[in-house]
């Protein structure tokens, strides 16, 4: 999930800024770093569970459950729930929605995509993921704009590493989405994150590289591009959360919790498969 600065009144919307844009950056120690490698992996267990079930004829009620009973079924919490009141334990976004979208019964239907949002709070940590996926099959125009979200993403993470600064990740995400010429969501960011879901520094998914805070060893951040494939804009539906594209075009989303490591970004939502998959790939490179 994401920090919504419009939820909140114009003067707790400043406080808010200023505690997270110039608030502490907690820096994990190593025994922080194991619990939120643990929350890490159990939440993106269920991602890939969701993704799984993603197809036409699915309700997001039905992947919210089960969301909600696989967090519980590992002793976690499912953080969004209770968040400023937020009732669901996922967010589900379809096509023009953007983030903060309810769950409810209507099917997913064949051309449909649909973004899903998930946190786990598992020993007092939070981890953090979102991915947008296809219904079905969708057309190639909005392939692409799914496509360029998660290399947006991985640009990102490839900026964390010690004594880069935070407008370094904003910069890679926006240089790789202007050139294919999409909107980039301003209203809504990435952020600190650890025994509280939101924490200090502010991820913007624009900027100027060597500009804002240094990053350090330790530091970890929920990083999550939101890409639209018109405007920019957004609007909030009568419900207070649900966001959406103003001109109702398509709108991807993909996030991972990152943690800074001395030798550079260690993606913490991975299952354990993807991490044996990584391992063998590093491997591979080493010895190619
Ligand atoms: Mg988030």
């Amino acid at each position: 999930m994401i920090i919504a600065l419009e939820k909140i009144s114009e003067s707790l919307k400043n406080i808010s800024r200023i505690l997270l844009g110039k608030g502490m950056i907690i820096a994990k120690s190593r025994k922080d770093l194991d619990k939120m490698r643990e929350v890490g992996e159990l939440i993106a267990e269920v991602r890939e569970t969701l993704r799984a079930k993603v197809e036409p004829g699915v309700t997001t009620r039905e992947l919210n459950d089960t969301a909600d009973k696989m967090i519980r079924g590992f002793g976690g919490i499912p953080t969004f729930i209770g968040y400023h009141g937020f009732p669901f334990a996922i967010c589900a976004s379809v096509n023009e929605a953007i983030v903060h979208g309810f769950s409810n019964d209507v099917p997913l239907k064949e051309g449909d995509i649909v973004s899903l949002d998930m946190a786990a709070t598992y020993n007092g940590f939070v981890g953090d993921t979102a991915f947008t996926a296809p219904v079905g099959n969708i057309s190639e125009e909005v392939a692409q704009l799914i496509r360029v979200t998660e290399e947006c993403l991985d640009l990102a993470i490839a900026q964390c590493y010690p004594n880069k600064r935070v407008g370094d990740i904003g910069w890679a995400v926006q240089q790789h989405a202007e050139k294919h010429g999409y909107g980039i969501v301003r209203d809504y960011t990435g952020h600190g994150i650890g025994r509280s879901m939101h924490e200090a520094p502010q991820i913007l998914n624009y900027g100027r590289a060597g500009t804002k805070e240094i990053i350090r060893a330790g530091y970890c951040f929920a990083i999550e591009p939101m890409l639209n494939l018109g405007t920019h804009e957004t609007k909030t539906l009568k419900d207070k959360w649900t966001v959406i594209t103003l001109d109702g075009k398509p709108s991807a989303h993909a996030e991972h919790t990152v943690a800074v490591t001395a030798e550079g970004p260690e993606i913490l939502t991975l299952t354990k498969q993807q991490k044996a998959a990584q391992q063998k790939d590093k491997a591979e490179t080493v010895t190619a």
